[in-house]
């Protein structure tokens, strides 16, 4: 097992190796090649499983260079503390890459954030509710987004945000990519992936 079998760029190569992965993780090996196919994921995975730079790094692939001021990858996390880890993973992985990363969440003034989005953004990491404040405050184009992501379900279901997550569905496209992550089933989280997910095939560690 090597990151080689997956034929990423080079780009991303240096980067797995740089940052010292040297061979896939479960979740990785499985969902990566998955993910590249384009389908949409079910991931059933821990924190400490190598979740993250499992549809990081596909996703690197996938949005590959810098094109549309507008984000094309959509990433939602439940918390800032989680919204901020996924954005260090992306900026080692994307390291040799001219992709532009930004990161938002609740708890802070809006406004440098918008700047950044303003700059310009390949993929957009936030938390639900910062994420539709921004969005109705005219600040964020979504009609360009090609895949998204929500990390932790289950913790975004305990703390409620079913609401938010379903707003925020109605305003993205319709065709897209869509990889869900949870460490847990319960009925809020079936539910989510039956709104999110279509034909989604199911990655287990
Ligand atoms: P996560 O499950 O995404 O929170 O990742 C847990 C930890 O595993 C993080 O510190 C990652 O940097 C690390 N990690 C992710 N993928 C690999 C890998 N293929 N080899 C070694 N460590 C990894």
């Amino acid at each position: 097992d090597s990151f080689e079998q997956f034929k990423l760029n080079k780009q991303i190569l240096s980067a797995v190796q740089e940052v010292g992965y040297q061979k896939p993780t479960p979740i990785q090996a499985k969902a990566i090649p998955l993910i590249l196919d384009g389908h949409d994921i079910l991931g059933i995975a821990q924190t400490g499983t190598g979740k993250t730079a499992a549809f990081v790094i596909p996703i690197l692939m996938k949005i590959k260079y810098a094109q549309s001021p507008n984000p094309r990858a959509l990433i939602l996390a439940p918390t800032r503390e989680l919204a901020i880890q996924i954005s260090e993973e992306i900026k080692k992985l994307a390291t040799y890459t001219d992709l532009r990363q930004v990161c938002i969440y609740g708890g802070v003034g809006a406004k440098t954030q918008i700047e950044a989005i303003q700059a310009g953004v390949d993929i957009l990491v936030a938390t639900p509710g910062r994420f539709m404040d921004i969005y109705l405050s005219g600040n964020l184009v979504v009609k360009e987004l090609k895949i998204m992501v929500l990390d932790e379900a289950d913790k975004m279901m305990d703390m409620g945000f079913m609401p938010q997550i379903n707003r925020i569905l109605e305003v993205v496209p319709r065709k897209r990519q869509n990889l869900l992550f949870s460490a847990t089933m319960s009925e809020k989280v079936l539910k989510l992936i039956e709104n999110f997910l279509e034909f989604p095939l199911k990655v287990e560690v």
